[in-house]
């Protein structure tokens, strides 16, 4: 009767964790489509920018972070058993393409461009925050550190880009009242 009981509970907890798996996996998969997403909207960013030097070469930083948190993020996708999914991916280049073109028609796109990216870093500060949850839950030490490893660049880029909007805004207003010299990329 006990060793029934035993293996009956062995089951049950091992179902438990393929569940709590198949949620981390799907939210992997997401901070992947998201990952990819974000690097077509910065590469659309950087290499529209001509006047704001500074905040071009961050932009152009975290490029490469984010290309190396995709590459983690695959990782994670793989160890667990999976694959990225496609199709996510997918729609997420569309809508980044989508954004990018609907900034590119804005007279001060450099502005709402610095925002839309603060916008987003906190977007991904919210996943990795609820992918660690995951990953802990599911008892996956690895994943869980490799999360918190990417949260710490997207807190520094949303903390720059707190620090440096102003600063963005007034080169735009003073550069925007100065006749002959264009403000808004
Ligand atoms: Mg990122
Ligand atoms: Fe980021």
């Amino acid at each position: 009767m006990r060793a029934e009981l035993g293996s009956l509970l062995n089951h049950q907890l091992e179902s438990l964790m393929a569940e709590f798996k198949e949620n981390l996996l799907d939210w992997l998969r997401d901070a992947h489509a998201m990952e990819q997403q974000a690097e077509t909207m910065l590469k659309g960013q950087a290499s529209r920018i001509e006047h704001y030097p500074v905040l071009k070469a961050r932009i152009q930083e975290h490029i490469q972070e984010t290309i190396g948190q995709r590459e983690l993020l695959e990782g994670c996708i793989k160890r667990l058993g999976g694959s990225p999914s496609t199709i996510k991916d997918v729609m997420g280049k569309m809508a980044a393409f989508g954004q990018a073109v609907g900034g590119m028609t804005a007279s001060d796109e450099i502005v709402k461009g610095a925002m839309a990216g603060y916008v987003f870093e906190h977007f991904e500060i919210a996943s990795y925050t609820a992918l660690i949850a995951a990953a802990k839950t599911a008892g996956d030490a690895e994943t869980a550190r490799v999360c918190e490893q990417i949260l710490a660049q997207e807190e520094a880029m949303a903390d720059w880009l707190a620090a440096h909007l102003p600063n963005v805004t007034e080169e735009f207003m003073v550069r925007d009242a100065t006749p002959g010299v264009e403000a808004k990329k």
